[in-house]
């Protein structure tokens, strides 16, 4: 057996799977899905198959042609990050013939890592109940088996059979809804009574087409009483059917069709026809998922001022770096991050103006500092490419792969400057799409497209060396510069006035507090929330970046608020450092007290994947 992957048990030697088409039965009550999967191989093959599953039952294996079934096994125990091994044995008793399709029945569970089934109460309009998707990294495997590796992509069909009073989105193209047809798509071999029940008149089938193939990881779908709105002429706004919700994330992100443009004059065609948007509860664990023709999004990022727009830009980046061109495996995710983190500046700085991606670089520049310093006992993961073998990519995840990575890139630009820079992105983009590649095809293309480029920077420091490269380069601007001092004279005692503030906004904020000491005086924090009320901000970046300033200053008058905040949202870039400066270092008996019961009470309201990481950063300091 050859691993192609260390977070999969898919083997380099098996035929890679080209199409899936899925039936699926959605199961509101007991938080299951039952399925069943249609698989096509790249080639005939006779032999064992391997794939990944989580928390899947795998019922049965069937022959394409008569159904008759097909030995498996799962492996005894599961692998803590991998899950558990599917072998399917493809041997025909005839064995001249060999299987490029079979079949597989399988039901989910109510823990499947990629799924958070959420009850009418944890949603907005409270009526109904709302189920959705987050597969990256490698959690497509806890909804359908797969190989999943991010080498393989596949195309998929999917028949979502859900209560009538709901309706589904996903990351396809929407053939349509109508009444399920009884048997369709194989639906009659769904186990357990599913198959009679699946032409209920209480039903319906969404249906949905993916002609464009995807690493697992982009696989996606939402499920809930979801309403629209038009924001563009290949935009539509998604949301839970509430009319403020709806309205709020129509204003925020009507500026998507100019970047939309931005980006196709910077990296080529869009290729994905649609670029819709999903705003989905709170509980989201990311800011954003740049689940191709339907990016999901956190309803953090819906701030009233459009500020909301980086992140659909970086989502949208996404739709060229990561989605047409993806990392091989999860060690090279900075060919994914670095790029769509450069482009996602480029995108702002043509939509809102040079100083503004400045801040954002300062702000990114700031957190790479802070990231490098905190795996200082771990220095592997500050590396571009590293190794992940018997490691939890959900765990190692940082701000290392976006902001290393978009500092390498930006050094290769300073070097060849921006005309060639950007002739060379958009080669590599043309060259590379709809493939998965490693740092090593991206540094031979480098090589070959910019001759003597090796001589001039150390790319081999860069890719494989630790920590910031001498060569990095912090951004300057008049703004930066007096964001930076105001934050300096804090130091010594002076609070900006008002008018030095007046026209800041959440980004300008943001970088301040990151930039004041890490710990003051609580009568500091007190006098600075007094005059400029920072913990009751409405845009998170701000009110986290401030409590988490007051907890680290053992600032007690504000620990109501960090509970109430890790109690309502669940996006993980709030999470981390809410929870790791409540229970990192000496003397926090207290706030290690108040981590854990908030944790207990609020660990329903997270996705399977924050949750996880919070029990890890908990099991780490208590
Ligand atoms: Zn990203």
């Amino acid at each position: 057996m050859a691993p192609l992957d260390p977070h999969s048990f898919s083997d380099s030697t098996n035929p890679p799977t080209t199409d899936v088409s899925l039936s699926l039965y959605f199961d509101f009550p007991s938080a299951t899905i039952h399925g069943v999967a249609f698989f096509i191989l790249a080639f005939p093959y006779a032999g064992e198959l391997s794939f990944d599953t989580r928390s899947l039952t795998i019922h049965q294996v069937l022959s394409p042609t008569d159904l008759s079934p097909l030995p498996f096994s799962l492996s005894s125990s599961p692998d803590p990050i991998k899950g558990t091994q599917l072998s399917i044995s493809l041997l025909p008793e005839d064995d001249d013939t060999a299987f490029n399709s079979f079949f597989i029945v399988f039901s989910t569970s109510p823990s499947s890592t990629a799924l958070q089934w959420l009850c009418p109460p944890q949603t907005f309009n409270k009526k109904h109940p709302f189920v959705y998707t987050q597969c990256q990294s490698i959690h497509a495997r806890s909804i359908f088996p797969c190989q999943d590796t991010p080498a393989a992509r596949i195309r998929y069909t999917a028949l979502l059979n859900v209560p009538r009073e709901l309706s589904a989105v996903m990351s396809a193209r929407h053939v349509g809804r109508r009444p399920p047809v009884s048997g369709e798509g194989h639906s009659h071999l769904l186990p357990n009574g599913f198959n009679s029940l699946w032409s209920s008149e209480t039903r319906v089938v969404e249906e949905f087409l993916m002609n464009q193939p995807i690493p697992p990881y982009l696989f996606a779908f939402a499920v809930g009483e979801l309403g629209s709105r038009e924001v563009g002429p290949r935009t539509r706004v998604y949301a839970e059917a509430v009319d403020s919700v709806l309205d709020a994330a129509a204003k925020e992100f009507a500026g998507t069709e100019e970047m939309i443009r931005q980006g196709e004059k910077l990296f080529g065609e869009y290729a994905w026809e649609r670029f819709d948007l999903l705003v989905l509860p709170p509980s989201f664990p990311y800011g954003g998922m740049e689940n191709p023709r339907m990016v999901f999004l956190t309803p953090t990022v819906i701030k009233g001022d459009a500020s909301g727009a980086q992140v659909v830009a970086h989502e949208l980046a996404h739709s060229w770096t990561g989605n047409l061109i993806t990392n091989k495996n999860n060690e090279h995710f900075w060919l994914n991050e670095g790029f769509t983190t450069y482009a996602e500046r480029r995108i702002v700085e043509a939509v809102q103006g040079e100083d503004r991606a400045i801040l954002n670089t300062g702000i990114g520049w700031k957190g790479l500092k802070e990231e490098v310093e905190k795996f200082k006992d771990n220095l592997e993961f500050t590396k571009l490419k590293n190794n992940q073998e018997g490691v939890d990519p959900d765990t190692i995840y940082s701000e290392v792969p976006y902001e290393k990575g978009f500092q390498f890139l930006w050094r290769i630009e300073r070097q060849i400057g921006r005309p060639a820079f950007d002739e060379f992105i958009k080669k590599y983009i043309a060259t590379f799409k709809f493939q998965s590649i490693d740092t090593e095809r991206f540094l031979k293309f480098l090589k070959a497209q910019v001759p003597g480029i090796e001589k001039d920077i150390d790319l081999v420091l860069w890719t494989e060396g630790t920590g910031i490269p001498p060569d990095a380069y912090e951004p300057v601007s008049d703004l930066y510069t007096k964001i930076l001092s105001l934050a300096n004279e804090f130091k010594l005692g002076r609070m900006p006035r008002e008018d030095e503030v007046a026209d800041w906004r959440g980004q300008e904020w943001e970088l301040y507090l990151e930039n004041l000491p890490r710990v003051l005086e609580a009568s500091q924090v007190l006098a600075l929330d007094e005059r400029y009320r920072l913990s009751e901000s409405k845009d998170y970046e701000v009110k986290v970046a401030f409590l988490q300033l007051a907890i680290l200053s053992k600032c007690r008058n504000f620990y109501s608020e960090v509970e109430k905040t890790l109690k309502e949202v669940g996006r993980m870039k709030y999470l981390r450092p809410l929870y790791r400066a409540l229970v990192q270092g000496a003397g926090k008996e207290e706030e290690k007290i108040l981590a854990k019961r908030v944790f207990a009470e609020a660990r329903e309201c997270y996705h399977p994947i924050a949750q996880g990481v919070v029990e890890s950063i908990l099991a780490k300091h208590i």
